[in-house]
């Protein structure tokens, strides 16, 4: 079955063909760890995950690396503004590098707390200075680099095929631009290389054969990529945000180094917005995080139960009704779920009908709406287990993991389970059948276990 992906570099949907048969390099562009992330943010590492998953489900060995931004992202995305890093040491009174790790691990927990598979590799930027340094030698060597009084400068100009990823109108802006453009030759132009002001004192600083100094925001992900997935790899993707300046930045440093783009396929993932059409942004303040979801007694899982609901490449507006929703509906996931026997396989018509919805792109609120389906069928208790669960592998719910929660029973309902077991015991059934009834009127039920019949509250 063919494996289709939207790649934003064709603007087409592609047949995914691998440069290794079995392999998949995978890049995916990291957080900028100068604050938490927010859910917008989680949501573009949920669609990383499912790609990964339904390359997995189809066969791939998937070898995934995601970068750690932790120097040289200036507040504007462009090259002017605070480093964001340093602005976070500001805010906090703590080192960069205190803070870095702090986020660091924090953004860590949260994948975890979301199902989200570990890469291979974690690449910290500023653990790869010099290989950041070489990149940047070798972009100079090819005769695309420039200096001005605050950098080294890449030359888009240079190159006929800038801005091809976002279908930028260079000539456009280099006719129509009023900005600002301080040393640079055009609008486009970016920084490689920032030399650390006179007189300033940055907590992260390193030479460099230009000067002493930091490196650009993009810089680091060619340096990166190319070290752990080699100079063409398969798939890179990150949020839609990074079309039009991170990603196509850096396709066109690597087409001056190595003459042609970093990866075969682009693949970017929608934005999450607030129900009110706007933005969510870290720099804003005031942003959703998983733990503020949490905190309002909501499962992490439900999360990305909402975020399966639309399609990658489809903006989600986030709102508490929806996530409510969303919440439901994993919970009557789960107890239809663990209420049928285990031990079956997979129905093959099912399986394939799942996976072409994975296939086509992606398409996971399909492929959940198959799940449910497949739940009403006709099909034997085990066979509707085993399916729903092959599905899971993509969907990542752990479904089969969940376990009810231990809530609390309260003493009275202890004693008339207690109560009604004695009964049975003495096959007093008609005892035993109203002390059910008065433990029912209690909000609970009873389940055989091996440990014997414990209550438990009526799932809802
Ligand atoms: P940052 O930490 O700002 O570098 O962003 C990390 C990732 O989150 C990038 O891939 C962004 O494209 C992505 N991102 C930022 N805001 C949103 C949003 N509202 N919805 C989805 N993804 C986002
Ligand atoms: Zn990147």
């Amino acid at each position: 079955m063919d494996l289709k992906l939207y790649d934003t570099y064709e603007r087409a949907l592609r047949p995914f063909q691998p440069i290794q048969a079995g392999r998949v390099g995978l890049y995916a562009c990291g957080p900028t760890v100068y604050d938490y992330a927010h859910i917008g943010n989680l949501r573009t590492y949920l669609f990383g995950d499912t790609l990964r998953r339904v390359l997995e489900l189809n066969g791939y060995a998937v070898h995934h690396v995601i970068n750690i931004t932790d120097v040289g992202h200036l507040s504007s995305d462009g090259d002017t503004g605070e480093d964001k890093m340093e602005k976070g040491t500001r805010r906090t009174g703590r080192s960069a590098w205190d803070i870095a790790a702090y986020y660091t691990q924090a953004f860590q927990q949260d994948l975890a707390l979301l199902g989200i598979q570990a890469p291979a590799v974690w690449a910290r930027a500023t653990d790869h200075i010099p290989e950041q340094i070489d990149f940047i030698a070798g972009i100079e060597r090819q005769g695309y680099a420039y200096r001005t009084e605050d950098g080294i400068y890449f030359d888009t100009a240079k190159l006929a095929a800038y801005g091809h990823l976002a279908r930028l109108n260079t000539a456009g802006q280099r006719a129509g631009h009023r900005v600002e453009l301080g040393g640079k030759r055009s609008p486009t132009d970016f920084a490689l290389w920032k030399f650390s002001g006179a007189g300033e004192q940055r907590q992260m600083e390193w030479d460099s054969p230009w000067g002493r100094g930091f490196p650009g925001w993009h810089i680091e992900c060619s340096a990166m990529s190319s070290k752990y997935l080699g100079a063409l790899f398969d798939i890179h993707i990150g949020g839609e945000d990074h079309i039009p300046v991170h990603h196509s930045n850096e396709i066109a440093q690597h087409e001056a180094c190595h003459g042609h783009a970093p990866a075969r396929y682009w693949l970017h993932g929608a934005f999450l917005q607030l129900e009110s059409g706007d933005k969510m942004s870290k720099s804003d303040g005031g942003f959703l995080r998983l733990a503020t979801l949490a905190e309002r007694g909501f499962d992490p899982l439900a999360y990305r139960y909402l975020v399966l609901t639309a399609h990658y490449r489809s903006p989600l507006a986030f709102s508490w009704p929806a996530l409510q929703a969303a919440q439901t509906a994993l919970n009557r996931l789960r107890q239809a779920l663990h209420a049928l026997p285990e031990g079956g396989m997979p129905d093959a018509a099912y399986r394939d009908a799942m996976l072409a919805e994975l296939n086509e792109d992606l398409n996971t609120p399909r492929a959940l709406a198959l799940a449910w389906e497949v739940l009403k069928s006709p099909l034997d208790g085990q066979t509707k287990r085993a399916t729903v669960a092959w599905l899971d592998q993509a969907l990542g719910l752990g479904l089969e993991q969940w376990r009810p929660a231990a809530i609390e029973v309260p003493l009275a309902v202890r004693e008339l389970v207690e109560a009604r077991g004695l009964a049975r015991r003495e096959k007093r059934w008609k005892d035993a059948d109203a002390l059910r009834l008065a433990i029912e009127e209690a909000g609970f039920i009873l389940r055989d276990t091996p440990d014997g019949t414990v209550a438990e509250p009526v799932p809802g």
